[in-house]
């Protein structure tokens, strides 16, 4: 499957794109909107709506009005299973459309939209909707007169806060387990990325999902998103973005009903490549695939690298050529894999963080055309980074990779985890006893033993440390968005 760049551009011209708000199953006017430009070729793209105190409050009123209704709560199983087979048939039969949405609004490669990104976010609906009658309750044998029953609740109104780096994956890791638990959400996208999440709201409509049940609220995240973790009737807040945003949530909680809050952040994970592998070459495409998709815009990207001393020279030159593969183009070139960063402004702050620590390292070795695209970055390789550095230490978010070296395998796993994030990791051996203490020693909420990057919806996904709190994915998701409740039975 192949589209011409010129299909492309011309069907994105066509598009009539929903930019209002969804509240209580219609679209709404809102009497803020802004403003911004699209990576792709910085055009402008207006009159988006930003919600403020009168539509947050209509959309929490509708939200708790049908949760204390229990029309959600109650709906059946079967009901509930239709509308989000419908949701997941509606995607698949317009993920062209949403792939030109995202990309025209991230940035990110139709193709990765297209063949990757989109299709995942079927595969989250579809999984999470199959599994909701496999959830099997408990019930306790207390005491010989006794019976108690141990089951899921949900939480009421939750509100989500989304990131732009996938417009629709962390999104729907969310909302779908918290909807299909009975909750009421609201979701609030990145200012940066509305359009694909307001179509699903069109499809859960279309679906038959009832009024109330599920709004979107778009609009700046220290306006709607601040409002939505400060509202005393949300009762849980979900969240997945950069920790310095991620610790003002648990502030706003605290200040105000204590809401639950869930956390998927940064990270600065570790890859470590030790002198008992014999896969130096896949290590090396492994970490170049990993750290320079997307522009390096991935939390989870492996942007701390630790080769064995011995290894190094070696290591290098084959990540070097495995970069080019990854070096930007246009976003709508169905053969570019990777394209821009998410704006102009993200490229110029990359730029600024590399140039004012530029004593910071050995050297850089930029793969690729300096300028090949308009807000894209080439792949760079900063060699023997100074452990002070913010370089080393905070999330760059951009196709930047740190790749310093080490001798003895405790060192690398003291490297690794000297840091603030704990998302993800990896240790590359062909000894099983190191691969798995390191396994065991090294703080990610995920750890990969010669690989990187599988994912599959029957695992957990979330960090350690400043990388956040709770999980995404799999059925411990459901734990994240219901609460359990124990009722006695006198026998
Ligand atoms: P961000 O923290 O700037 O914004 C995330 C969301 O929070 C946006 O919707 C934004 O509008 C909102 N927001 C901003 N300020 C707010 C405030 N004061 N109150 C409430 N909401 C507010 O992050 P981003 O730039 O959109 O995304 C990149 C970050 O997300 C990176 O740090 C990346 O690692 C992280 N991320 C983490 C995961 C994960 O699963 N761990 C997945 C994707 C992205």
């Amino acid at each position: 499957m192949s589209f011409s760049r010129e299909k492309l551009t011309n069907d994105l011209s066509q598009l009539v794109i929903e930019k209002r708000a969804f509240i209580n199953n219609e679209f709404i006017e809102t009497k803020n909107t802004f403003s911004k430009k699209s990576p792709i070729d910085n055009s402008l793209i207006d009159k988006i709506s930003a919600c403020h105190t009168e539509e947050i409050d209509l959309a929490v009123y509708s939200a708790n009005k049908v949760y204390q209704a229990r029309t959600w709560i109650d709906f059946s199983i079967e009901g509930k299973k239709s509308i989000f087979l419908k949701l997941a048939e509606l995607m698949r039969k317009n993920i062209y459309e949403l792939s030109l949405l995202d990309c025209y609004e991230t940035g990110r490669s139709f193709k990765n939209y297209y063949e990757d990104s989109i299709p995942k976010a079927i595969e989250i609906v579809e999984w999470f909707t199959e599994s909701i009658d496999k959830l099997i309750e408990e019930a306790s044998p207390s005491n010989k007169d006794h019976l108690s029953l141990v089951q899921r609740v949900p939480i009421g109104v939750v509100a989500c806060i989304t990131p732009w780096n996938d417009p629709l994956v962390p999104a729907l890791w969310k909302i779908i387990p918290a909807l299909l638990a009975g909750n009421s959400v609201i979701i609030k996208p990145a200012e940066q990325s509305t359009f694909s999440i307001l179509k699903i709201a069109q499809f859960l409509k279309e679906a038959g999902l009832p009024p109330g049940v599920f709004s979107v609220l778009p609009g700046p995240g220290d306006i709607t998103g601040k409002a939505l973790a400060y509202n005393s009737e949300v009762r849980g807040i979900f969240f997945t973005g950069s920790s310095e945003v991620g610790k003002k949530i648990l502030k706003y909680a605290g200040e105000s009903n204590m809401k639950r809050v869930g956390l998927e952040c940064g990270g600065k994970s570790a890859f470590i490549i030790s002198d008992k592998t014999n896969k130096l070459e896949l290590a090396a495409k492994t970490l170049a695939k990993n750290i320079f998709y997307n522009q390096g815009q991935i939390c989870s990207a492996p942007s701390r690298a630790f080769v064995h001393i011995t290894l190094f020279q070696e290591f290098l030159s084959i990540l070097t050529e495995e970069a080019y593969n990854f070096t930007p183009g246009h976003s709508l070139d169905y053969a570019s894999n990777v394209s821009t960063l998410i704006s102009f402004e993200a490229k110029e702050r990359i730029e600024k963080m590399l140039k004012d620590n530029e004593n910071d390292y050995e050297r850089a070795i930029i793969v690729g055309d300096k300028n090949l695209t308009l807000n894209s970055l080439p792949p760079t390789i900063l060699v023997n980074v100074n452990l002070k550095s913010p370089l080393y230490s905070e999330e760059i978010f951009g196709p930047v990779l740190v790749l310093n070296t080490f001798t003895y395998i405790d060192d690398a796993i003291t490297l690794a985890n000297d840091s603030e994030y704990g998302l993800a990791g990896s240790i590359w051996t062909d000894n099983l006893s190191e691969a798995l203490s390191c396994s065991q020693r090294l703080e990610a909420g995920i750890v990969h033993i010669n690989s990187y990057g599988e994912d599959d919806m029957s695992v957990p996904f979330g960090g350690f440390k400043q990388s956040g709190i709770g999980k995404d994915k799999s059925l411990h998701a459901f734990s994240e968005y219901t609460q359990l409740k124990t009722t006695w039975i006198k026998i």
